[in-house]
């Protein structure tokens, strides 16, 4: 369900903004004693080698690695950063303040096709810990329309499938720094020392879109611009807030509510309200079918047509209401072509109508970019057109490099604009999940693979 800003009717679909707020850091039950739920102590180095190397630990990568746990592949190691599961997403989502998630309860890194705990099962079975209003959204999500999730039990249903899938005592704190296919192997090199692999599959997820440098001039970035995974400025008087996304409207929502007048500079003729980041129809299989059966000219088109910044329809009242009161001034239409230190400490924005929109700070949210496997494996490999990697629709490996797959946002060519979400990592991880332990299977590698009817990760 799409719409733009306006007099709210009386047939206008407009959710109430209370879904948004869940409480965060309740004590969930942590998982049964004896699994572990963090890094062992005193592993500095990832082991030299692997069955099958995952580089990243996002929802992609726990995703990928739960399901490969299912196929009976032990031999696994999990490269990441921060070293914790899915720890990138929940600083992101806690930084903005964000409560709820935007995908709803069928979308989850849980394993579908074996027995398993769903993140719908899992929050049934904590119903006493749960709000009346998100005891309400389970009844949705279990009617069958669009629910909302709480980031509280989305990280604690996280931590739930890290446990019963063994995947905290796989993941070591590294940073990736090159992945050199070879003959049957790949060699994966890290800050921590060399991991030589028979399958990798890259979930590096995405990362911050910059600012054109043209923006500083010649110039520092002045001090008082941050961007919104950063630390904030902690600051008073009136934010500016770039972008058009639900990163931005978080942003807007939170200087709001901290008191604060904001100027919200959106480039596109107006803010776009809509409930999942893309078109709903992208989820499903007829969706994946537009982008993956068309000419890539016509998949380039699809994707820029239905990829763009939106926000949940939750946000709209609120913001409708400071906008109406003064408290937000929203640039429409408008393009910030300079950025500059201004008189006492302030920032100043010059827009390209020549207007310039002055603040006490300025919060710049321009989207995210999916990391395509450049820098990571060598160029030729990636086979990269149109910011795409070239990769095989069945397997999701590199075509020119076929023991390296992809689980994510690098996917979106083969997927659709879906793949950069939680949904998307679904699909991708369970052609990904057969194709690697079947390559096992042929290269003579003992896999435990048990039949599918009695592999489980109970609750
Ligand atoms: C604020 C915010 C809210 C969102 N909300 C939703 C939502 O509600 N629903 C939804 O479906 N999607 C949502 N998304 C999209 C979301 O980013 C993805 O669904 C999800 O995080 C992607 O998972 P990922 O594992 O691909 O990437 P990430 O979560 O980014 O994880 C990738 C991991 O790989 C690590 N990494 C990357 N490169 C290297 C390297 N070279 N070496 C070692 N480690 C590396 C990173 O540090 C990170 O830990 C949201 C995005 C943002 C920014």
């Amino acid at each position: 369900m799409t719409g733009t800003p306006g007099p709210v009717t009386g047939t206008s679909f407009v959710p109430g903004p209370h879904l948004l707020g869940s409480p965060r850091g309740r004590d969930w039950p942590r998982p049964p004693a004896g699994l572990p739920t963090g890094l062992p102590a005193g592993r500095d180095e990832p082991p030299p080698s692997a069955d099958v190397v995952v580089v990243g630990a996002g929802p992609a990568g726990l995703a990928v690695t739960s399901a490969l746990w299912h196929h009976g592949v032990r031999d696994i190691v999990v490269l990441d950063r921060g070293g914790r599961a899915c720890g990138r997403f929940f600083a992101r989502t806690d930084r903005l303040g964000q409560r709820v998630l935007r995908s709803p309860y069928e979308h989850h890194p849980g394993v579908e096709g074996f027995r398993d705990c769903e993140l719908l099962d899992f929050a049934r079975l904590h119903w006493g810990r749960l709000t009346p209003v998100e005891r309400r959204e389970v009844r949705m999500a279990q009617a069958g329309h669009r629910s909302v999730v709480p980031v509280d039990v989305f990280e604690a249903y996280c931590e739930h499938l890290v446990a019963t899938h063994e995947v905290a005592e796989k993941t070591w704190r590294a940073v990736v720094r090159e992945v050199l296919p070879a003959d049957g192997e790949v060699v994966v090199r890290t800050d921590r020392g060399p991991v030589t692999a028979r399958h990798v599959v890259l979930c590096p997820g995405e990362e911050r879109v910059a600012a054109p440098s043209s923006w500083w001039g010649d110039g520092p970035v002045p001090s008082g611009v941050t961007y919104w995974d950063e630390p904030a400025t902690p600051g008073a008087g009136r934010q500016v807030v770039v972008g058009a996304g639900l990163t931005a409207a978080h942003l807007v929502s939170g200087a709001l509510e901290a008191g604060r007048e904001v100027h919200w500079v959106v480039r596109a003729a107006t803010e776009h309200y809509q409930c999942a980041d893309v078109n709903a129809k992208f989820f499903r299989p007829e969706g994946r079918a537009r982008i993956g059966g068309v000419p890539w000219a016509d998949r380039l088109e699809l994707f820029a047509r239905y990829r763009r910044a939106s926000i949940m329809f939750e946000f709209r009242p609120a913001l409708a209401r400071a906008e109406a009161e003064g408290r937000l001034v929203v640039h429409r239409g408008e393009e910030v072509t300079r950025v500059a230190a201004g008189r006492g400490g302030t920032v100043e924005l010059r827009l390209a109508n020549g207007r310039l929109v002055a603040g006490d700070d300025a919060v710049l949210a321009l989207g995210t970019k999916p990391e395509i496997g450049l820098g990571l494996l060598p160029a030729s490999a990636v086979g990269a057109r149109d910011g795409w990697p070239d990769l095989d629709g069945r397997t999701l490996a590199y075509a020119r490099a076929p023991r390296v797959s992809v689980v994510g946002a690098a996917a979106g060519m083969v997927l659709g604009p879906a793949a950069r979400n939680i949904d998307g990592h679904r699909v991708a991880t369970a052609r990904v999940a057969d194709a690697v332990a079947r390559g096992l299977r042929r290269d003579g590698v003992f896999v435990d693979a048990l039949p599918r009817s009695e592999v489980g990760a109970g609750v």
